[in-house]
């Protein structure tokens, strides 16, 4: 039967440092954001509750009932969706500790806090998951948080899930610090490192990043190119005021081409997007627009847009229609 779902409500679970949550996209007009499991830390989940609880959430939505959270929400969309017990995506986000300082972070608010904050070790949890088989092997595990890096168990995680053979392992990490498990990962063509440098200049880098690191993170990325066979994205968020300058946007795509990469991915900063969203300014149009149709003057193969940049142009096309 065909109806309207999405990926993450069907089968997906987002674990944050106290909670675990259905999925982490919240620029729609419903804010997402919808919870599972609350005052969440690290305990191993009861599984059959949770596939009891989506069951009477499917049947809802099969019944046209969607959670309202969900509202204009872009994932949205009508498929045959598949009702077995079984997660094939999973943000893992539960940690905020980050060893940069990006003016746009959450953490920026409180960044001693952010970096103090205690969180527990999810291995365990990851490994009950494979040992229960409710984690799919085709499944899409994304790292956000928090730089995953730093993380303790982030090495260790990184083998299992190579080793259960699970090969779309998304990583969003600054660079900064390098890693075997990455390197190895993009060997096997089983990950996708994500890197956001939001620069093509040292003296951007240093004014959004907060951290003297910009030679350290373009030389880490030349490197982990080095492996060819996995993906490796540089991404630049769009800060209007900070860095929305032609002229910055293709230094970045060059030294991204220059560092052997040719993928990358563009965003716009969230906060100005939720303020501005009505109301663009002509120039934010142009510079996006020169991203979406340009990159590939520059050898770049493919741009992914993450959820602002994807909102703003489905937004636009909205408005021209
Ligand atoms: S529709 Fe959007 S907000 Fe709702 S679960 Fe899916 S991704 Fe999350
Ligand atoms: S790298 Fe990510 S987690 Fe770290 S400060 Fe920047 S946005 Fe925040």
């Amino acid at each position: 039967m065909k109806y309207i779902s999405c990926i993450h409500l069907e089968h997906g679970i987002t674990f944050f440092s106290t909670s675990v949550q259905i999925c982490c996209i919240s620029s729609h007009p419903g804010g997402g954001n919808i919870t599972q499991i609350n005052n969440y830390h690290g305990e191993l989940i009861n599984w059959d509750e949770l596939f009891a609880n989506r069951k009477i959430m499917r049947e809802n939505i099969k019944n046209g009932i969607v959670p309202e959270k969900c509202t204009g929400c872009y994932y949205l969309k009508e498929n045959e969706w598949n009702s077995d017990n079984y997660i094939d995506e999973v943000l893992i986000g539960h940690f905020t500790h980050c060893n940069c300082n990006c003016i746009y972070c959450y953490t920026e608010k409180d960044k001693k806090f952010f970096n103090a904050n205690k969180t527990y070790n999810i291995y365990p949890v990851i490994k009950d998951m494979i040992d229960k088989k409710v984690l799919s092997k085709n499944a899409t595990i994304t790292f956000g948080g928090g730089e995953p890096t730093i993380l303790k168990e982030f090495e260790e995680l990184v083998y299992l899930l190579l080793d259960y053979d699970v090969y779309n392992i998304r990583i969003h990490s600054d660079g900064i610090k390098y890693s075997s498990a990455i390197e190895k990962g993009l060997k096997l063509g089983k990950i996708t490192l994500i890197t956001s440098v939001d620069s093509g200049t040292p003296e951007v880098y240093q004014k959004i990043k907060q951290v003297p690191c910009c030679e350290q993170v373009w030389k880490n990325l030349a490197r982990y190119a080095k492996t060819k066979n996995g993906l490796i994205r540089t991404k630049f968020v769009l800060i209007p005021g900070v860095n929305d300058s032609l002229s910055e946007v293709k230094n970045w795509l060059k030294k991204t081409y220059e560092a052997g990469i040719t993928n990358v991915a563009f965003d716009i900063e969230d906060n100005w997007f939720k303020e501005h969203r009505e109301k663009i300014p002509q120039y934010v149009y142009v510079i996006c627009d020169f991203v979406f149709e340009c990159y590939r003057q520059y050898g770049i193969d493919t741009c992914e847009l993450y959820e602002r940049a994807s909102n703003l142009k489905i937004d636009r096309e909205n408005r021209l229609k």
